[in-house]
């Protein structure tokens, strides 16, 4: 599997484009539609799904747009549904301009094993950040795509007014028992690895 990355808009939010058999994911198209679109044809892949790993507008600005182009059905955790439908709905003001961000999911994530085309992946359900935060773990492959539950170094603010502080601290645990060799790609800023984590990030000292 290749993993591709696009930084998208003002926040600099990192669309991931995972590549299989030709077939590619789209994991958080957070702004620029034509960028990620013009990337992915020139990489010469097929796009089958769009998936988010939670129900912020800079992780998904340009689903929408990409749904349609591709004819694709778009994934979200059902907690995270409204927001992504009504952005400024998880905001702490009413921005208009968050309207146009907004779009419709097709298909609702479920916690466990998934399957779409060729890719075979765990939905780990991770509330904290958002209610409806989810993690993409590729066993075989190695890696975890963690939206804003797990950075390099840190973790996603848990003080807004869709978070769920409460369940943090056991979302981060589970993310904690994945083995320590496992890449984590984070939604904004590098890599890193569930080892790497363990042993500097304070929030993850179990
Ligand atoms: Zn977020
Ligand atoms: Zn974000």
């Amino acid at each position: 599997m290749q993993i591709r990355k696009v930084s998208v808009g003002r926040l600099e939010t990192i669309c991931y484009i995972l590549g299989l058999n030709n077939e590619a994911l789209i994991i958080d198209p957070g702004d620029e539609p034509k960028k990620i679109s013009r990337f992915i044809n020139a990489v010469g892949l097929r796009p089958i799904a769009i998936l988010l790993t939670h129900g912020h507008w800079d992780h998904f600005g340009a689903a929408e747009n990409l749904k349609k182009i591709y004819s694709i059905d778009l994934y979200v955790h059902p907690e995270d549904r409204k927001s992504v439908e009504e952005p400024s709905s998880c905001a702490f003001k009413d921005y208009p301009w968050l309207e146009v961000f907004a779009a419709k999911p097709t298909k609702e994530l479920e916690e466990g094993i998934m399957k779409i085309g060729s890719f075979n992946f765990e939905v780990i359900h991770t509330p904290g950040h958002t209610k409806g935060s989810c993690c993409f773990y590729f066993e075989k492959e190695k890696v975890i795509f963690t939206g804003d539950t797990l950075f390099k170094s840190g973790i996603g603010r848990t003080d807004l007014s869709c978070s769920e502080p409460d369940k943090m601290h056991l979302s981060l645990k589970k993310l904690s028992r994945l083995p320590d060799d496992v890449v984590v790609y984070p939604g904004h800023g590098p890599e890193t690895t569930i080892g790497t984590e363990k042993s500097f990030n304070v929030f993850l000292d179990f």
